[in-house]
């Protein structure tokens, strides 16, 4: 559901602007709401949330589902963790609908989609890998990368049941707000994908905007 946000960057606490293939690893506290704006339209971003004080409590795709039975995110979606509580809400979006079932790339997987020669390219997987060895502060793993949000990616589902990757939605200035309800660690993969049309073969800068 398409939902305009009151508010204006101007007052925001925190901008950040996160270029193509770069991660972004904060917290953001409970009570604060968070922006991901899509600067120049169509690019993927790849989102895990985790609970600050408690990591192994973190987004979880199938709770998150079952809880709104809706597959797709959007306006009023709660955002569930594996222990069923619920981490943030999206409380405004400009772009309408958000997958949550796609998944992440990697360079496994885009050897077995693509080519064999994609292997050496960067991957949103690799981003979360280097976020969380770089970031020792939040006592991390390679292990704590489980099934992830892509924010303004268009993953329909067809009548058969079947997963379709396709042109995003989105468009330059199109953004997805959500409302933290815990302390929650936001770890996005600003996704390098070329290979297929969630970013139109063109990975573009994204901005995070906190309010308090
Ligand atoms: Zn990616």
């Amino acid at each position: 559901m398409i939902k305009e946000s009151n508010l204006v960057a101007e007052d925001a606490v925190f901008r950040e602007v996160v270029p193509a293939g770069d991660y972004f690893m904060k917290v953001v506290k409970a009570g604060q709401t968070f922006r991901i704006l899509d600067l120049e339209g169509n690019q993927a971003a790849d989102t895990l949330f985790y609970k600050a004080d408690d990591p192994s409590e973190r987004y979880s795709a199938v709770d998150t589902v079952r809880e709104q039975g809706n597959v797709y995110l959007t306006t009023g979606t709660n955002l569930m963790s594996n222990e069923c509580n619920v981490m943030l809400e999206i409380v405004a979006d400009t772009c309408g609908r958000h997958d949550t079932l796609g998944g992440a790339c990697a360079t496994e997987s885009n050897t077995v989609r693509y080519a064999l020669d994609k292997k050496c390219m960067h991957a949103c997987r690799d981003s979360w890998m280097l976020a969380v060895a770089e970031n020792e502060e939040f006592g991390m793993t390679k292990r704590d990368i489980t099934h992830n949000i892509n924010f303004f990616m268009n993953v329909p589902i067809t009548k058969d049941g079947g997963l379709t990757f396709e042109d995003g939605l989105s468009a330059p200035g199109k953004y997805v707000e959500m409302k933290a309800q815990m302390d929650t660690i936001v770890l996005i993969s600003n996704c390098p994908q070329l290979n297929n049309p969630c970013n139109a073969y063109n990975p573009t800068p994204i901005e995070v905007l906190v309010w308090d």
